[in-house]
């Protein structure tokens, strides 16, 4: 349920890598804020099931554990923004991974006078990311994720929130994939870091601990840069 909706249009960032919980967080945020969950990689693979010239570019860079190019991604995100249910503000997840897209998103706000209010590092250890990745599934039905160590559903196979239960395993989270979607992360991503620490943007938060406390934590931020 949105408990505490931003009455101005927030967009944030949340940056880490394959892993780190960005999609689990946000759409913790997305119910809390009321914002809009914004995650380029769930917009490909979209855009990969349903054919699209896009989608048929991407598929196999995703697949190897690489990066798809930044036209092909700023293209998509643009039209996902310009989509009247993002003016209640978002939160990207998985993008921007390069500077390329980080400046195409400067852009891209200036055009409508905005800007982001943070880009949130969500710290973690690279030695624990193979486990969190290999034993996370998904709802087929709503999306809700779960992971087969850290966060099973009360009952095993039924989702809490829709009841479904359907279950799926996204075919990039093996561990072969996972080596090259941390290195892209570390080559390509990581710099941003620093970009947003340059504009005075950066927050970061240690999202090694418990799913709850962390969510804490990011909702206090977002309650500090949007106020
Ligand atoms: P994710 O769901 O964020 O882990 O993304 C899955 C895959 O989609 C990544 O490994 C990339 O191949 C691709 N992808 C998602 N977002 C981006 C992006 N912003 N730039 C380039 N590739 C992306």
């Amino acid at each position: 349920m949105t408990t505490d909706v931003i009455t101005r249009p927030a967009v944030l960032i949340l940056l880490g890598p394959p892993g780190a919980g960005k999609g689990t967080q946000a759409r913790v945020l997305e119910a809390k804020f009321g914002l809009v969950q914004l995650s380029t990689g769930d917009l490909l693979r979209a855009a990969v099931a349903a054919g699209t010239p896009a989608g048929k570019a991407a598929k196999a860079v995703m697949e190897a554990g690489g990066l798809v190019s930044d036209e092909i991604v700023i293209n998509i995100l643009r039209d996902r923004l310009a989509a009247p249910d993002c003016a209640k503000g978002v939160i990207l997840d998985g993008f921007p991974r390069t500077t390329v897209q980080a400046e195409a998103l400067d852009g891209l706000l200036a055009e409508s006078g905005q800007k982001i209010n943070a880009a949130i590092s969500l710290e973690v250890d690279d030695s624990a990311m193979v486990a969190r990745i290999s034993g996370r599934y998904t709802c087929a039905g709503c999306g809700e994720g779960y992971h087969d160590s850290f966060k099973q559903p009360a009952t095993v196979g039924t989702c809490d929130k829709c009841g479904g239960t359907e279950m799926s395993r996204r075919a990039d989270d093996n561990a072969e994939t996972v080596a090259s979607r941390l290195a892209a992360y570390h080559e390509q991503t990581a710099p941003l870091i620093a970009y947003y620490d340059s504009k005075g943007a950066l927050k970061k938060i240690d999202a090694m601990g418990e799913i709850k406390a962390i969510a804490g934590g990011l909702a206090r931020i977002v309650t500090e840069v949007t106020s």
